[in-house]
């Protein structure tokens, strides 16, 4: 007994076996440590690279990417690193109040691409988030410590509770409601790091219009 204790605790101090980890931390770990995460991250941005840069030169339209922000461009799990370690557990004022501290580091190869599709013409960056409009002026400037925002991005942020990502897309699609004032803009491509994060629509194909990034420690599953 005392042999399997040994050797599970040298385990442990080699980083092969995880100790008493919960799940979640265990999640956590593997966004904040892995390459693994990083590789998978890249990857799908510069996949989408390829399809955003063909998309642009083949329209004369203006158009747009679709972006999520949370766990799609900014990665929070610093956040969840410091309720783990107070033993608490996500509510929507300790949200906010992380959020208002605009530390959210990019996600892996997020900042290349955003880079990159500034260099194409009539593209345009929209951000749909379930961050309240509230935040919007600290996550501008969570985003702009990166070089993630631009002055003509458009933020399509959650006005409130009723006020669904569904919806949202609905009228980035349409171009009516808050994107009525804006010029009819054909959108290349999807990016979220949760199924709601795209546009219930057969025709939008993964790896095409739509990119998944990697999320293991929160959602609807
Ligand atoms: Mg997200």
């Amino acid at each position: 007994m005392k042999f399997i204790s040994l050797l599970s605790l040298i385990l442990v101090n080699a980083g092969i076996l995880t100790g008493n980890s919960t799940p979640t931390e265990t999640a956590i770990r593997w966004v904040s440590k892995s390459k693994e995460y990083q590789a998978i991250c890249q990857q799908t941005y510069l996949s989408a690279w390829e399809k955003v840069k063909e998309g642009a030169k083949q329209t004369s339209s203006p158009w747009a990417v679709v972006m999520d922000i949370d766990e799609t461009l900014l990665n929070n799990s610093q956040y969840q690193i410091e309720l783990n370690a107070k033993n608490a557990s996500h509510s929507q004022e300790a949200w906010e109040a992380w959020v208002n501290r605009t530390e959210a580091k990019p996600v892996p190869g997020a900042k290349a691409f955003i880079l990159k599709i500034r260099g194409l013409p009539n593209g345009r960056i929209i951000f749909l988030s379930n961050r309240f409009a509230r935040n919007t002026e600290a996550t501008r400037r969570n985003l702009q410590k990166y070089d993630l925002n631009e002055e003509n991005d458009v933020f399509l942020l959650r006005k409130d509770k009723a006020d669904t990502k569904a919806n949202r897309q609905r009228e980035v699609v349409a171009g009516s409601g808050r994107m009525s004032p804006y010029i009819k803009m054909k959108i290349l491509a999807w990016f979220g790091d949760a199924a709601h994060d795209f546009p219930d629509d057969p025709r939008l194909k993964w790896g095409s219009q739509k990119f998944m990034l990697p999320n293991p420690v929160y959602g609807n599953w």
